[in-house]
């Protein structure tokens, strides 16, 4: 009986220090992915951490806008642990908000002064791991074909002959698209970019979801041009599509690619390991394999040959601060869909 008791006594103490050895390990165990670039690198990222940590990654691509809405909605059951990719601005909003976190890297004595930059813009909320700059690719065989000039400019893309023959993402749902908004404004003056907007509306033949895909409709020939970062114009172009990138001559914007980790993050400690890894040059490499060719943000990653030149571009003075706050995103969107995708 004795003896009994003792074997009960024991294997419930087992038992109860199984289980509350279960429940960290299994916490310690996975990831909550949001991915903000292309699937194919979403996957290269997610596979190369599970595989190097053993940290089981669940990972969800979606566009920038739609993250920031997601950790918007799940803000009192925060389901995300990182929010890897995508373009600065909705970062900046989300760390404003108070729906990311604040973290400091070992890394980030390793990155461009430009993804620090970042850094202090989000009170520490995010980071930048890469940049691109914004224009636009259009389809070589189909601008031959209506018999006008080569598209080099912003102001081109205004030609009555390339009516319902233009495609760019909702800025909504895109971080590219806003990208746009925001750099159209910044480089015309917000009448005058509106008045530009409202012009192109003519021309577009529908607003995507995701920012990249009016680049694969323009490798396609499904559209003559399509409103994309450069490098996804030159993702199709190095396999041989007949695409041209275009960095627009009146000069263009360009987005500091972020990470943030989720505020109330259940995976916190894997998320910071996530964060420190994705900052390092091995983790960094992956993207040009993985057909991404924007510039990677530590000083020690090699940027892809495929990138386009930043330096050799007009590049306007891009006010993250300003137009990643909260108070002028939500205004610019909602006056895009009251003036611009309203319009008929
Ligand atoms: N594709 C690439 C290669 C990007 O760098 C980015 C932004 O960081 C995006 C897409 C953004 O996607 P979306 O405009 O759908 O938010």
């Amino acid at each position: 009986m004795q003896s009994k008791s003792w074997l009960k006594a024991g294997l419930f103490a087992a038992l109860a220090t199984a289980a509350f050895a279960a429940t960290p390990a299994r916490a310690q165990g996975s990831l909550v992915m949001y991915c903000g670039v292309q699937e194919e690198w979403c996957r290269a990222m997610s596979n190369a951490f599970e595989k190097e940590t053993g940290i089981k990654v669940a990972m969800t691509r979606k566009s920038a806008g739609e993250i920031y809405a997601q950790l918007k909605a799940e803000s009192s059951n925060p389901r995300g642990d990182i929010w890897w990719g995508g373009t600065g601005d909705p970062h900046l909003q989300a760390a404003e908000e108070g729906l990311t976190q604040e973290y400091e890297s070992p890394k980030n004595k390793e990155l461009h002064p430009w993804a620090l930059d970042q850094w202090k813009a989000a009170k520490h909320r995010s980071v930048g791991i890469y940049a691109g700059a914004l224009g636009f690719g259009f389809n070589t065989e189909q601008i031959k074909a209506k018999g006008i000039p080569e598209p080099k400019c912003w102001a081109d893309l205004l030609n009555a002959k390339l009516k319902d023959d233009v495609q760019v993402a909702d800025p909504n749902s895109s971080g590219t698209a806003y990208n746009l908004l925001a750099t159209v404004v910044q480089l015309m003056g917000e009448d005058k970019g509106f008045e530009y907007l409202k012009a192109l509306h003519k021309n577009i033949s529908q607003y995507t979801k995701s920012g990249a895909a009016p680049a694969k409709a323009a490798s396609l020939g499904e559209t003559a041009v399509g409103i994309v970062f450069i490098h996804d114009a030159v993702v199709f172009a190095v396999q041989g599509d007949p695409i041209k990138p275009v960095a627009p001559c009146e000069g263009t914007g360009y987005e500091i690619g972020s990470m943030s980790i989720v505020k109330g993050a259940r995976n916190l400690d894997n998320a910071k390991k996530f964060y420190d890894w994705a900052l390092t040059p091995a983790a960094q490499a992956l993207a040009a394999p993985a057909k991404s060719y924007q510039v990677p943000s530590n000083k020690a990653s090699p940027v892809p040959a495929q990138s386009p030149k930043m330096d050799q571009m007009k590049l306007i003075n891009y006010d993250f601060v300003k137009y990643g706050s909260s108070a002028e995103r939500n205004r610019l969107l909602a006056k895009w869909d009251k003036e611009v995708k309203a319009l008929p």
